[in-house]
């Protein structure tokens, strides 16, 4: 797949220049128009539609994909592109960030129709990262447990495609797009990303690695995405009858798991805070089969259930039974991981409180001290919010 592969090679080159974004003229203007809205990056693209639905109006084009090489340029490249126009043609730079945001639009919607032809069901994303589209039910005073039944666009991960015609209309109903979205948990490659997040003070990369070597498994080669402040997307494939539900800091801190109803912004999206791109030489890979250790921690239900996902069950006796056998067969080395997932679990399903006494019972029988047990059942319920 040629073009996919030849963006990820413009796109290997990191953005030194995170804070640099389109939204600031190329001549360093502040970023104040008539053509933007106050809160140009605002989550609700409502005010950016109507701010801009004047240039989509005069730019019909903007929905259609790059047809020249240039086109297809980083928006590092790009940037200094537009400098150049606007050294040759004296418009006023509000028509130049015009032009730069329909560049960006077209850009993002090139790369969502190359995910597209791998196979990978997109949607278009704002510069914050959320779905472009506002929900048709906003108004409604209760949320809307509409999942597109009702035809139209809008629901955010749910509206995902991998048919080229439907994500035009997608990115033609959201010209402030600057990025898209890839929806996990799809056939055919039941995608799972493991996000290592960097920002929040936690060594993610060194926690999966400790995971990796508690319990015996590797990350096989694969796609890795650089995010613009230094974090990494790691893709996987999941089997076709397991459902890997989201989570943030489960597994471990710092580690957030994309599954089914989740969704990783693609490489070539561009946010409030830069580019987000393929790491060198994974992207022509095909997203490589998750581990099945890695795999029971994700989805560790013995039962694997197709749905509803694993967060929507009830508490239940059988359940808290089953973690504490959990921390019971931890061979040394997982004890203290076992029994902080254990922990998690308990807390996120309300069976915390009525199991931190037989957790710390089956710690202590697999040889962890009380105060080593404590201390990792006070981490699991900081973590789920439960201190
Ligand atoms: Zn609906």
């Amino acid at each position: 797949m040629a073009p996919i592969d030849r963006h990820a090679e413009d796109r290997n080159t990191p953005d030194h220049t995170p804070d640099r974004g389109p939204d600031r003229a190329p001549d360093g203007a502040p970023d104040r128009s008539p053509d933007r809205s106050p809160d140009g990056g605002a989550p609700d693209p409502a005010p950016e539609g109507r701010a801009r639905g004047r240039l989509s109006a005069e730019q019909p084009s903007a929905e259609q994909p790059p047809s020249h090489p240039s086109d297809r340029r980083p928006p590092a490249d790009r940037r200094a592109h537009s400098h150049d126009s606007a050294a040759a043609n004296p418009r006023a730079t509000a028509d130049h960030r015009g032009a730069a945001d329909r560049h960006t639009a077209t850009l993002a919607l090139a790369h969502a129709l190359s995910a597209a032809e791998r196979g990978l069901a997109v949607i278009p994303l704002s510069r914050t990262k959320l779905p472009a589209l506002r929900s048709p039910h906003h108004e409604d005073p209760q949320p809307s447990a509409c999942r597109g039944e009702c035809g139209r666009m809008g629901h955010g991960v749910y509206d995902a495609s991998t048919d080229p015609l439907r994500i035009r209309e997608l990115f033609a109903a959201a010209p402030w797009a600057s990025g898209y979205g890839i929806a996990c948990g799809l056939a055919p490659y039941h995608l799972i990303g493991v996000d290592l997040d960097t920002k929040s003070g936690a060594d993610a990369p060194a926690a999966l690695r400790e995971l990796a070597l508690r319990h015996l498994f590797t990350i096989p080669e694969t796609v890795v995405v650089m995010t613009p402040s230094g974090g990494r997307h790691i893709w996987l494939s999941g089997p076709p009858d397991t459902v890997v539900p989201n989570s943030a800091g489960r597994l471990a801190p710092g580690i957030d798991i994309r599954g089914a109803g989740g969704y990783l912004v693609g490489p070539g999206s561009r946010t409030e805070h830069g580019i987000y791109s393929t790491v060198p030489g994974t992207a022509h890979l095909p997203p490589a089969a998750c581990p099945p250790a890695l795999l029971r921690l994700l989805a560790p239900s013995p039962r694997r259930r197709p749905s509803p996902p694993a967060t929507d069950a009830p508490p239940s006796a059988q359940q808290g039974h089953g973690l504490v056998q959990f921390v019971l067969a931890a061979h040394e080395g997982q004890r203290n991981t076992r029994l902080f997932w254990a922990a998690c679990r308990a807390y996120e399903n309300g069976l915390g409180e009525a199991l931190v006494g037989p957790l710390t019972d089956a710690a202590l029988r697999v040889g962890l001290t009380l105060r080593e047990a404590r201390s990792t059942i006070a981490s699991a319920a900081r973590l789920t919010g439960h201190d």
